[in-house]
This record gives structure tokens, sequence and C-alpha cells, in this order.
């Protein structure tokens, strides 16, 4: 198929061992990232300069897709370069600072047929990944890798996108209640007196 350049693209096992369990998530997202770098023509991320901005929530089990996606990327949630919407949404815009983003979502008629897959119903059933056979799970991978890249995804040119990471400090103060360092962007004052948020009061 032509323009079709992930369907062959497997995470290295590492990513297994990182991610704890097998899954069709955690390859689908690592897939969803390398067709994102290939659009921006761009490698693993040694530094600071790619950002992934997910439209993921919390209490679905898709999220795995993010874990494919640093491993993928190189921009972890660690080096701050991840931010989650919380949309509930299967996509992720993917930035190269200053330069260019692309949004590729996963289409409703592929999200449609991969949950027909046996290992979504033991997943219905409140089954773990890694309690699920191990052949039901591959062949939910493999039917996967199995789908071309325009059937699985969507892909989006954003020529307009901005995003503005915060400004890196390394300055920081001790707090006056417990002594702790703190970094300044996270200092609140209280009579005048720098205070860690804990022991400030406040609640953010
Ligand atoms: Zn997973
Ligand atoms: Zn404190």
């Amino acid at each position: 198929m032509k323009g079709d350049i992930t369907a062959d693209i497997s995470p290295p096992e590492w990513a297994w061992e990182f991610h704890g369990h097998r899954c069709p998530f955690m390859p689908l997202g690592y897939r969803m990232a390398r067709l994102a770098m290939k659009e921006l023509d761009t490698e693993h991320e040694k530094d600071h300069g790619f950002f992934v901005i997910p439209e993921l929530g919390v209490g679905h089990p898709q999220t795995c897709l993010m874990d494919g996606i640093q491993v993928a990327t190189g921009a972890t949630y660690g080096k701050s370069l991840i931010e989650k919407t919380f949309w509930g949404k299967l996509a992720a815009t993917f930035y190269m600072h200053g330069k260019a983003a692309v949004r590729i979502s996963i289409t409703p008629e592929f999200s449609d047929e991969f949950g027909k897959n046996e290992f979504f119903s033991y997943r219905k059933k409140g089954v773990e990944p890694s309690g699920i056979p191990a052949g039901v799970t591959d062949a939910a991978i493999k039917w996967m890798y199995g789908q071309s890249d325009w059937r699985v995804f969507k892909i989006e040119r954003l020529p307009d996108y901005r995003f503005a990471p915060p400004k890196g400090s390394f300055n920081k103060v001790r707090c006056t209640k417990c002594g702790e360092y703190v970094f300044e962007r996270y200092v609140r004052l209280v009579d005048n007196e720098p205070y860690c948020i804990p022991c400030s009061g406040y609640a953010r």
C-alpha cells in the first residue's frame, strides 16, 4: 500500500518490559508516533524540542497508547514533554517546537473493528491484560499490524498550531516552614514569606 509506512514497525523488546504487560494499545501508540515522526521528518528526541499532546483521559484502557508514544518519540513524561488534554479522545498532536505540528487520530471505523478482537471480550469481563492468554493478545496485535495506515489513522497537518511549553528555571528557595527547597514557580507567599504549596495552606 502506497504511503503505508508503519504497518511493519514493532516496538523494541525493552518497550514491553517498560510497559509491564502485552497488549495491543502500546504497540498501536508506538505505530502512531512513528507515523507522526515520519510526517514531521524527525528522530527520537534527545532533549526538549518535541512535544506530544495526547487527547486521552483516564479510566479507559486505550491510555496504554501513551507508553508506546513515549518509547517511540523520546517525548517522555519525565522530561515534561507530554501534556494530556483529558478530552477522552483517541488522538494526539505531535509538535516540533516552533516548526511543525501534526495531529493523528484513530479512526472510528478501525476502533469498531478492533473492538471485535477476542482480547476485548476478556477486557470487558474485567480481566487485566497480563491475565489474558498470550495467543489472544498476540492475535489482536497481529490483526492491528495487518491494517493499513490509512485505515487506522487520520493525519492532519496543523500549520497554525501553538503550544507554549513552560519556561525553564533553576531558581529555588527554601520553604519558611519545612525548610525544603521549592522551585520558584511553585513558591507561595504567606505574610510575604516564601512557602511550599503543602505548607502554605493553598490548594495549588
Ligand atoms: Zn497496555
Ligand atoms: Zn514547606
